[in-house]
């Protein structure tokens, strides 16, 4: 194990031993792979000593989240406020109580396994994840730095700094649920999140939807259903042509938990249950389910 002492060491331990090292924040998922011989680490570098990366901020409408910011942070923090209650759904499905004081931001994301719950919000908020190596850093979408299963952008000589994303204005909503075995640590048939912006009249002026646990076993947008749902006006018709949309659009598949039957019938109903919250936030209105 080593354990750096600042970010410099830390960044040039990694550019000069590449092979066989495998970072760790809280070690959550880490390991667990490790118990099951899914990794084999030559060094783990802990990344725990880095608490300048556990904040949440906001800057010029941005939203800052540090790598090592639990979920237990993300949701005590100030400026998560009403308008970020996505989190605290995030958070109330999310392992149990020890788990969200241990799980990071950046563990999560980074973990790309096809349960994360963060991922399928960070989509459709339209994060993007900074990256720094000893050489600088780069930026890009959540979208793109998940490449499949288990596997990112990441170097070797890299690490996930921060995810950030826009501010919610007054006419954004976001909404996130998932569906498993039981009520707590759960990993989902399904998870799902919605981001929906309305016009005066209505009329969808912005919407974003995400998967996980669906075909490619990354999450996902379902961006034929968003195109479907753009513009329209929303009532209980267009919900059910949406939902139907998703439903042809879904390429789900079956496995040891669930059949694919089930798990689109799931899905499908989740998609209504969060658009319909997003459209209860932003008019104050139980609408259309
Ligand atoms: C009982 C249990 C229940 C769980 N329930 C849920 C759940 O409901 N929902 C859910 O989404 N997850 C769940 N998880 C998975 C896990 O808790 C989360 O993925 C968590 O966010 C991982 O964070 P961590 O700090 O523990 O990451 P670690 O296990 O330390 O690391 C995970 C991966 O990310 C990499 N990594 C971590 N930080 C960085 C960084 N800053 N830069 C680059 N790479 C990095 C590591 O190298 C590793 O590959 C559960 C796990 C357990 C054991």
């Amino acid at each position: 194990m080593y354990v750096p002492e600042n970010l410099p060491d830390l960044l040039q331990y990694l550019d000069s031993h590449q092979i066989g090292v495998h970072l760790i924040a809280n070690g959550t998922d880490m390991i667990n792979r490790i118990q099951r011989r899914q990794v084999n680490p030559k060094v783990l570098v802990d990344l725990t000593g880095l608490s300048e990366f556990r904040y949440v901020r906001k800057d010029a409408g941005v939203i800052r989240i540090g790598a090592l910011t639990t979920i237990s942070d993300l949701i005590a923090s100030s400026i998560i406020d009403s308008r970020y209650e996505v989190f605290r759904e995030v958070a109330r499905k999310f392992g149990g109580p020890s788990i969200i004081n241990m799980a990071t931001v950046g563990g999560n994301i980074c973990s790309a396994s096809s349960s994360e719950d963060l991922m399928p919000v960070l989509l459709v908020l339209d994060a993007e994840v900074r990256l720094r190596s000893i050489h600088g850093e780069r930026t890009m979408k959540v979208e793109d730095f998940v490449k499949g299963k288990r596997t990112t952008q990441l170097k070797p000589n890299e690490i996930v700094v921060e995810t950030m994303f826009r501010e919610i204005g007054p006419e954004g909503s976001c909404s996130f649920d998932k569906v498993g075995m039981r009520n707590s640590l759960i990993i989902a048939f399904v998870n799902s999140a919605v981001y929906l912006q309305l016009a005066r009249d209505m009329r969808v002026a912005e919407v974003r939807i995400a998967l996980n646990r669906v075909s490619g076993k990354i999450p996902q947008r379902a961006q034929m259903t968003e195109r479907k749902l753009k513009g329209s006006k929303l009532s209980k018709q267009s919900l059910a042509d949406a939902a139907l949309t998703l439903r042809n659009e879904l390429r789900l598949t079956s496995d040891f938990r669930v059949s694919e039957e089930y798990r689109t019938e799931v899905a499908c109903a989740i998609f209504k249950r969060t658009l319909s919250r997003c459209i209860q936030r932003l008019v104050g209105e139980q609408v259309l389910v």
